[in-house]
């Protein structure tokens, strides 16, 4: 696995990703790249000799990413001076703390774990830190130390995990429903009961059920930016992660499989009841909801992020959708609103439910 960075060819400094542009941006000589001219330079990667030889066996020859015996952490080195590099085992994209050169661990982003899509940050650095003040500021007894210099300076871009997982649910569902009709004739009031007996059955189509892909404690902060936009997926390249941090999941598919099936179930149930709608009362007898397919996807969405911790412990932290621009906050002092927002986003999209009405009397 390497550690790779762009060096600009103009001059040599680290090429970033620039969300308002949407291309690379040098920030020495501000030379602007298109995709496809990054594409065509050859990544600078740090090579096994560079690497450091903490091995825990002491074996020579290591490759550049070892690991500190007892410890989490990784250490690569950064392919532009040299520095090392310490990251946690998903970390996917970061920086050099010596020299600033983003670094793009390429195997925690390839293989099993090249995403599939990628919405890049669309806002950049300057309008989160301003977006980021003006919410403080309506805020009130947020402490200074929550957006003193040094504490902005630590707002920074992530893409986080996610999956997304698309079913197609077959169904039936059987019940009653009623209607009554009411009308005078003369002083008296006739009241009529008609009992129908309805069958539904076909397929639903649940699409983009979404869920993030860690285990960590930051699910909550990550999910209270949501919903993106996710029509605006793009194929990933791994240059959208120049310049940004990018944490590789670790959840699997499988161990999430069970509850977004279940969630489909519900929402295709809910689907099929709605076409029961022209009685004043219902009665579901019998309902079944099976997934006859499944597609998953694995993708990288953007978030700014400033975490701050109190001296009893307590976490805050300020999150913001990179996309959409979305903010949510729990701040010190004063709380923000917690936020419950569920991870369930979807759509439920009708393929086909062919209805039959009988009639009783
Ligand atoms: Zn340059
Ligand atoms: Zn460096």
């Amino acid at each position: 696995m390497a550690a790779i960075s762009y060096k600009c060819p103009n001059c040599g400094g680290p090429l970033g990703f620039d969300p308002e542009s949407q291309h690379y941006r040098c920030p020495y000589c501000q030379s602007v790249f298109t995709e496809k001219e990054l594409d065509a330079l050859s990544p600078s990667s740090a090579s096994e000799e560079q690497a450091p030889d903490l091995n825990p066996e002491g074996m020579p020859g290591s490759t550049e990413e070892s690991r500190a015996s007892g410890e989490q952490a990784v250490i690569y080195r950064c392919p532009s001076c040299g520095a090392e590099v310490v990251t946690s085992e998903t970390t996917a994209a970061t920086f050099c703390y010596y020299c600033h050169s983003p670094v793009v661990l390429e195997g925690r982003v390839s293989g099993d774990y090249l995403p599939d899509s990628i919405i890049p940050f669309q806002i950049d650095r300057k309008k989160a830190v301003e977006q980021f003040l003006s919410y403080v500021r309506h805020k009130k007894f947020v402490p200074h130390a929550f957006f003193n210099r040094d504490q902005i300076e630590k707002l920074s871009g992530i893409y986080y995990p996610f999956w997304t997982v698309d079913y197609e649910i077959q169904g039936e569902m059987e019940g009653t429903g009623n209607k009554v009709r009411v009308w005078m004739s003369g002083d008296i009031e006739f009241t009529e009961t008609s009992i129908f007996h309805f069958e539904r059955g076909g397929s639903v189509k649940v699409k983009k059920l979404m869920r993030n892909a860690l285990k960590e404690s930051q699910r909550e902060l990550i999910d209270s930016v949501m919903p993106y936009r996710l029509e605006n997926l793009e194929p990933f390249h791994m240059g959208n992660l120049m310049g940004f941090a990018a944490e590789r999941r670790s959840l699997e598919s499988r161990e999430i499989s069970p509850e977004m099936e279940e969630k489909a179930r519900s929402l295709a149930s809910a689907a099929f009841r709605k076409t029961v709608s022209r009685y004043s009362s219902v009665q579901v007898r019998h309902g079944d909801f099976q997934p006859i397919s499944e597609h998953w996807s694995y993708l990288l969405l953007p978030v700014w992020v400033l975490t701050y911790g109190a001296l009893s412990g307590k976490k805050y932290y300020f999150a913001m959708n990179g996309q959409t621009g979305e903010t949510h906050g729990v701040l010190p002092v004063s709380f923000g609103k917690l936020l419950g927002a569920s991870a369930l986003l979807g759509s439920v999209v009708f393929a086909l439910v062919l209805g039959i009405l009988y009639m009783f009397f």
